[in-house]
């Protein structure tokens, strides 16, 4: 899978993704942090803190737009209007009876054919940034990219 180009690059995007038109260009990855307070609560999944400060954050955001290039646009931001995958940030148990894994992801996308699939990244601040920003970047693969290499898309 060669990854989604812009419109203005060879406008062929309508057909596979069953968007409109060309906008947007690029999938959208939103990576929401569970920190402090805002703690993250979704389908009875609660997200313990990840320990990341808003600093480390915009520098794994930037990393991540810089390693994917043009390709999908990364930010911490929820958006009202543009459709977008999240990767939720944080240590959960409520996968444990699955196994023991750094990330999951809900499909194996090719060719973001759906724009609000979702992920996740079990660690937190006790590790290292690269480490967090690698394991974001795989996931994102499986989400806009379809990268598969197991059952189920499970992973350690
Ligand atoms: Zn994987």
């Amino acid at each position: 899978m060669g990854g989604l180009r812009s419109c203005a690059a060879d406008g062929q995007w309508s057909v596979a993704s069953g968007r409109e038109g060309c906008a947007p260009a690029q999938p959208m990855v939103s990576v929401q942090w569970s920190v402090g307070s805002v703690n993250i609560f979704i389908d009875n999944i609660t997200v313990d803190d990840s320990g990341f400060d808003s600093t480390a954050i915009s520098y794994i955001v930037a990393a991540l737009n810089a390693q994917f290039d043009d390709d999908v646009v990364f930010t911490a931001e929820l958006s009202e209007t543009d459709e977008y995958s999240t990767i939720y940030i944080g240590i959960t148990s409520a996968f444990d009876a699955y196994g023991d894994f750094l990330g999951l992801a809900e499909t194996i996308d090719s060719g973001n054919q759906i724009h609000d699939d979702n992920a996740f990244v079990f660690l937190n601040s006790t590790v290292s940034v690269e480490l967090v920003t690698s394991v974001i970047a795989h996931e994102t693969e499986h989400l806009v990219n379809g990268l598969e290499h197991d059952v189920d898309g499970l992973e350690k």
